[in-house]
């Protein structure tokens, strides 16, 4: 092993993957930089050459539309914009920079237009300045062409890709579809973000927090991915790839030997039942995971179906995806939560206004209650498809009654226009709410009154609790999913709920956790929700205990007053259920061999979840 080509970081989402990089932007607007092997700056030329071919065709195409619509004057500025295109000067300073820095056409496109700008900013008056920006709009044409074949040229090769960015955000994640992702690198981004749900939820391998990675990746460079341990390996030798694929192996037939007992249900020892459902973001998901080994979806987050298209899906649309999970799921609950938008959820088509705190601004239902028609649209098509399944809906961050209130009046609403047009829909569909904000847990009371379950969306609620954005790296070490004041509001959500009757649920990603999914078990919530992938593992480590054992657990874990001291408390349980496994009939883990046979290959990472 080499260690210097051996980065640690932070383990994001779990598995093991290896293949090419490849270099993405990290977000809308910013331009990948990577470094190009000696042999490839050729075709890094070569590209600059035709993505600048390609942008004058697109020059000479403008200039014969606004000579046609409105004369040869108004065309003039694309003839002048193709000239400055030709100037074999900004060609060659381009090739040269693509040659000396050994960097991507990109970023060497992105340098001349940087040089071409701070040459205008130092001269005077508005004019001057206007015209000599034209300088530098070719240019942007010229990038834009690069970056939109940026996917065409990397689908072409047909092998899965590791994914590497500056920061995990959505788009990031997105990229590709999830087939052609083996994993997921990248310099920044929090446990708990966006990207980081979306890639646990795509089952694909994720490490965060790799300080200085894209400077020592080349595109296409081969890596190993460790989302278990949290590494990344650089150029893996011959030896290191062997003994990397028989952990694979291994790995692989741990997760055949949980899936077996998957279908089993999740009853602890001493017959206590506790629902272990998934958390999925699109249809495609669907595909992930053995619907047998579920009690259905705990959360659909709907605005992932939102943020693939690029218009707002139709009633139609929704209602024949919404049709389709109930069908899937036979009969078990479909909870849909309904649009979660704001924040780092945005939708390419809507533009939303910059808020300067924006996971305290305008997302969720706050949205929706603005917008009541695009949550009609939603309920509509959800309601019409309530016949084929079991539907529930859920709301996200609601903060009060009088919003709970105002969305049963549209619910009912639509409920009555849709009966009135013929439609069939379910009579009493479960309504639930999300716990996000830490008033409406201390609130929780009066609002569950009005509701008939509640889950507690624990990625938010723990970045408002602790005051630490879920998205900033600067501030993950204070985003502590097990600190003692998160504890005591989860119990206080299961007490208030026991007492009212209603059902709880744990939707946030800490459930994903087995020893924290006993935890919440023991403090007497009805069920988890999860992504797919911790399904089996869950599954099979609810019946393995007891439920008085778990409500030892939540005892102990309630009793202490530091993070470290919890996750104690939840090592001793990985222990002993390991211990157990070993005793147990379970061979078949046994027999798989190696360290990966471990109840829990990840449980080191985890006592940092
Ligand atoms: C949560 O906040 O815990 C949750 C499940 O919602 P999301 O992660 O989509 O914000
Ligand atoms: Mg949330």
């Amino acid at each position: 092993m080499v260690p210097q080509r051996i980065i640690k970081g932070t383990a994001v989402a779990p598995g093991l993957a290896i293949g090419p990089v490849h270099v993405v932007r990290a977000a809308l607007n910013s331009v990948p930089t990577w470094t190009v092997a000696e042999d490839q700056l050729g075709r890094e030329r070569m590209r600059l050459l035709e993505a600048i071919d390609q942008a004058d065709e697109e020059l000479r195409r403008r200039h014969r539309l606004v000579s046609q619509q409105s004369g040869d004057k108004e065309a003039e500025i694309f003839s002048f914009h193709r000239h400055m295109l030709a100037d074999p000067g900004l060609r060659q300073r381009a090739e040269a920079t693509i040659r000396d820095e050994r960097i991507n056409a990109e970023a060497a496109v992105e340098q001349l237009i940087m040089g071409l700008m701070a040459k205008v900013s130092g001269l005077e008056g508005d004019n001057v300045r206007s015209y000599a920006s034209d300088f530098a709009d070719p240019w942007r044409l010229v990038l834009d062409m690069l970056m939109s074949h940026e996917r065409e040229g990397l689908v072409g090769t047909g092998e899965k890709v590791v994914l590497a960015a500056a920061e995990l955000t959505p788009q990031v994640a997105t990229f590709l579809e999830r087939e052609r992702i083996a994993g997921i690198i990248t310099e920044t981004g929090g446990r708990f973000s966006h990207g980081a749900v979306l890639a646990r939820s795509f089952g694909i391998p994720c490490v965060v927090g790799l300080p200085n990675l894209l400077s020592r990746l080349e595109q296409g460079m081969r890596v190993s991915v460790d989302g278990d341990r949290g590494s990344v390996q650089l150029k893996p030798e011959a030896a290191d790839v062997d003994q990397f694929l028989a952990r694979v192996e291994r790995r692989r037939a741990r997760e055949k030997a949980l899936a077996v007992h998957a279908g089993l249900p999740s009853v602890t020892t001493d017959g206590q039942a506790f629902g272990v459902l998934a958390n999925i973001e699109s249809m495609r998901d669907f595909d992930t995971f053995d619907v047998a080994h579920t009690d259905g979806v705990g959360l659909l987050r709907t605005e992932f179906l939102y943020m693939e298209r690029n218009q707002f899906p139709s009633e139609e649309e929704q209602y024949r995806m919404y049709r389709r999970a109930l069908e899937q799921l036979g009969g078990r609950w479909m909870t849909l939560r309904t649009l979660d938008i704001g924040n780092d959820k945005q939708l390419p088509y809507f533009k939303m206004p910059k808020e300067s705190n924006p996971a305290l601004g305008w997302r969720g239902l706050r949205i929706s209650l603005q917008w009541p028609d695009l949550m009609r649209v939603q309920l509509r098509a959800a309601m019409r498809a309530s016949t084929h399944g079991n539907l529930r809906l859920l709301l996200p961050m609601v903060t009060s009654l009088e919003e709970i209130r105002e969305v049963h009046r549209v619910f009912d609403d639509v409920r009555r226009q849709l009966l009135e047009q013929g439609y069939e829909v379910k009579p009493d569909i479960p309504v639930g709410i999300m716990l996000e904000v830490p008033s409406s847990v201390l609130a929780l009371e009066s609002l569950i009154q009005e509701v008939d379950f509640v889950s507690v969306g624990t990625n938010d609620l723990v970045q408002y609790l602790l005051a630490a954005d879920r998205d900033n790296p600067r501030v993950a070490r204070l985003y502590d999913p097990l600190h003692p004041g998160v504890l005591a509001a989860l119990e206080h959500v299961a007490r208030v709920a026991r007492a009212a009757g209603k059902p709880a649920s744990v939707c946030g990603e800490m459930a994903g956790d087995y020893a924290i999914a006993l935890m919440l078990l023991g403090m007497g919530y009805h069920s988890v929700s999860v992504a797919p992938n911790f399904l089996n593992e869950i599954r099979y480590a609810v019946r393995r205990t007891s439920c008085a054992e778990a409500q030892e657990i939540a005892k102990q874990a309630r009793q202490q007053s530091r993070c470290e001291d919890v996750r104690k408390v939840l090592a001793g349980l990985r222990e002993r259920l390991h211990e157990r496994q070993l005793d147990s009939n379970l061979n078949t883990l046994q027999a798989s061999g190696g360290s990966e046979s471990d109840f829990g290959a990840s449980s080191k990472n985890r006592e940092n979840a």
